[in-house]
């Protein structure tokens, strides 16, 4: 036939486009990828039962003649095949809804193999819409015996069509074919890993569980060891760059000192601890590729204004990128305060904001995406800052990084707290530096699960708090799971806008923010809740990233149980940042479930690193911390909490990666370079 693993699915027998796009729901476009859709469980027909000794409610599979078979109206009006099956120990009846053409398939005479659930009608024992396969020389059953998988599915692709598109590939492909295996034979003995073809063979049609679970283990392995291999050779890559812009920390020693010596405040011991760090790269003769990482307010701004005001100190220029226009404005404004006394010239650069054209010499580009499509390139480049990057992938940075023409130091700041065994393995391009600590005198912010019959009294808390100074952030539901605010939750942040401005708060100030605001007007709202003219400021999820306002001190998130773990943390992490007592109130409608121990963990649980963990329990393997919802990572297969296979993996790689690529590994580490799974 030859079909090769890099076709489009179209490729294959019974696949058409409304297949094909379908498929793509499920992420599955070329052949590979369908190989690549692994069952989340197997049913169990891998026992044959006598008839005799079938009974109500059994799941189980049969094999027998088929004795009768017609088509009859039922009672409702919807047409019947019923059949009776008959093996040498007795005899029952089966019947199929709507399927009149079964009839012609399941003649009387053939021998059937079927498998289902037995339903019991009066004591009649009887089988529903089962699978069936009749029974043919030479061909093998796919969906009534043995251990049969269940898919992740989506509408028009169901299991069994799975199953038989999959069967297909296994016996059009031959997969066993060693030139196929990519992992080192030394690992596969090591390991005791299963051969390619065998694991993909065995993974869909498993002889035992044990056998599908080897399998599983091998394409975990497989799955990280590419990740991992992938990041070691950005690593070597970044590693033979030369700087173009050499910052000089010893000589400006002392006015790097006295700079943070006259910030407004103390640097915390983990703050210093990470300047340190960065400075140091800054003396090394390759550049800096680190990621700071660190918690909610503790503090990450000051660190890329030290870092940036020793970028100027040598006559180089930094870039700061901020995922929001919200968050861009915001570090403009804190850095100009900071660094426009030294000397620094700031500009801001964002999708409608822009400098004069007249002026073009800044030594600070503070901005958003909109810095990729500045007119010419940024010269001088000697440092780049990236804020909040979970908003951001690989190729957004790397297109940053080569608009500067230039290999600049990149310092990455993230809140999403990455397991230091994880970063270790998917980020192994990126040293890694840990916020670990919060800025003194900073209280614990309480936190309530609210449910709705305290609503009255929660509003009526706040009032009384409010009128004596305190201000507070109202944030709507969540309506659906997605990157750009919509229409619809514009529409719901107005509708509740009005009905806390009129009827519950009439005697405050209130301010809305949502994304579909012009930029003016949304500057204005957020100035005025700044400087205290807005008592409340009602908002779509938006604020959810970096936004500082210490003298907030109410957050109020509504229908929280839609939101992640990693996104109440990040939305109650803009209160809480300064000494004041500070209060977060969970409003939900349900006082059970999943979601509701979500909100309980909130309550007794402040640090993000400890939820992060936390919500890998809850949520189970595969769904890190709030990485579905930022696209950190998307693992098919491998748990990411499993420490030690990491460990495993990093050992081997490492290893690895000291040698000469076998070109066979070569080649698929190219075609997962290429692929969609790096992370961000
Ligand atoms: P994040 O880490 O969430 O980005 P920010 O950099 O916005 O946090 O800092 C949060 C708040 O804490 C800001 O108002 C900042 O001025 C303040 N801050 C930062 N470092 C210190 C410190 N060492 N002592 C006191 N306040 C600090
Ligand atoms: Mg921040």
């Amino acid at each position: 036939m030859g079909l090769k693993l890099s076709d489009p699915v179209t490729k294959l027998p019974y696949v058409g486009e409304t297949y094909a796009n379908r498929l793509k729901r499920l992420g599955i476009k070329t052949v590979r990828d369908l190989l690549y859709h692994f069952p989340f469980r197997y049913q169990d027909f891998s026992q044959v039962k006598k008839i005799r000794d079938l009974f109500a409610y059994d799941e189980t599979a049969i094999s027998g003649r088929v004795i009768k078979v017609e088509v009859v109206r039922a009672k409702t009006g919807k047409l019947l095949t019923k059949a009776v099956i008959a093996d040498e120990t007795g005899a029952v009846e089966v019947i199929w809804f709507n399927q009149p053409y079964l009839a012609k398939t399941i003649k009387e005479g053939r021998e059937i193999h079927l498998a289902g659930k037995v339903e019991s009608f009066g004591g009649r024992l009887t089988f529903v819409s089962p699978e069936f396969e009749l029974i043919k020389e030479g061909k093998a059953l796919v969906h009534t015996q043995g251990l049969v998988p269940i898919y992740p599915e989506t509408s028009g692709v169901s299991s069994k069509w799975l199953r038989t598109r999959i069967k297909d590939i296994l016996r059009a492909i031959p997969l066993e074919n060693p030139e196929f295996e990519f992992l080192p034979d030394e690992i596969l003995r090591n390991e005791r890993f299963p051969r390619w073809g065998e694991a993909l063979n065995t993974i869909h049609f498993p002889p035992k569980e044990e056998k599908a679970q080897e399998a599983e283990r091998r394409f975990a392995f497989e799955e990280l060891f590419l990740l991992n291999l992938r990041s070691l050779e950005r690593r070597k890559s970044w590693q033979t760059r030369r700087l173009t812009q050499k910052i000089a920390v010893s000589e400006n020693k002392e006015k790097i000192e006295q700079f943070i010596n006259n910030l407004p405040f103390k640097l915390t011991e983990a703050q210093q601890r990470v300047v340190t760090e960065v400075l140091e790269d800054f003396s090394k003769p390759t550049p800096m590729n680190r990621l700071l990482e660190g918690d909610v307010g503790s503090g990450k701004t000051v660190v890329a204004a030290i870092t940036a005001y020793a970028c100027f100190l040598s006559g180089a220029k930094t870039i700061l990128m901020a995922p929001t226009e919200i968050l861009a404005d915001q570090h403009f404004q804190t850095l100009k305060s900071l660094l426009e006394p030294q000397g620094i010239k700031i500009a801001l650069h964002t999708g409608s904001k822009k400098p004069d054209k007249c002026v073009t010499d800044f030594d600070l580009w503070v901005g958003t995406h909109a810095l990729f499509y500045k007119q010419g390139s940024f010269e001088k480049v000697g440092l780049v800052v990236i804020d909040e990057q979970h908003r951001f992938g690989v190729i957004q940075r790397g297109k940053l990084v080569k608009k500067t023409q230039s290999t600049p130091h990149v310092l990455t700041i993230t809140a999403t707290p990455i397991p230091r065994s994880l970063a270790l393995t998917i980020y192994s391009d990126l040293d890694l530096s840990v916020l670990d600590e919060l800025p003194p005198g900073r209280k614990r912010i309480k936190t309530f699960a609210v449910l709705e019959g305290k609503r009255e009294a929660c509003y009526h808390w706040i009032h009384k708090r409010i009128k004596m100074g305190d201000q507070a952030f109202i944030i709507c539901p969540l309506i659906e799971e997605s990157e750009k605010e919509t229409m619809q939750q514009v529409k719901a942040a107005t509708t509740e806008y009005e009905k806390l401005k009129n009827k519950v708060f009439p005697d405050l100030s209130l301010g809305l923010l949502h994304g579909k605001l012009k930029s003016k007007d949304k500057d204005e709202v957020i100035r005025k809740f700044r400087d205290g003219r807005h008592q409340i400021l009602v908002s779509t999820p938006v604020v959810e990233v970096g936004i500082d306002i210490p003298n907030a001190t109410i957050m109020v998130i509504e229908a929280a149980e839609r939101f992640g773990l990693a996104s109440l943390h990040q939305l109650r992490g803009r209160v809480g940042r300064s000494d004041k007592e500070s209060y977060c109130f969970l409003f939900t409608e349900k006082a059970s479930g999943d979601a509701y121990r979500r909100l309980k963990a909130l309550e007794s649980t402040a640090s993000g690193f400890e939820l992060a963990e936390l919500d890998l329990k809850l949520r189970g393997p595969g769904e890190l911390y709030g990485t579905k919802q930022h696209g950190l990572l998307e693992l098919k297969v491998a748990d990411l909490s499993d420490t030690k296979l990491l460990k495993t993996v990093r050992d081997y790689a490492f290893e690895t990666m000291g040698k000469k690529l076998i070109p066979r590994l070569q080649q698929e580490l190219r075609r997962f370079a290429t692929s969609s799974v790096e992370p961000n």
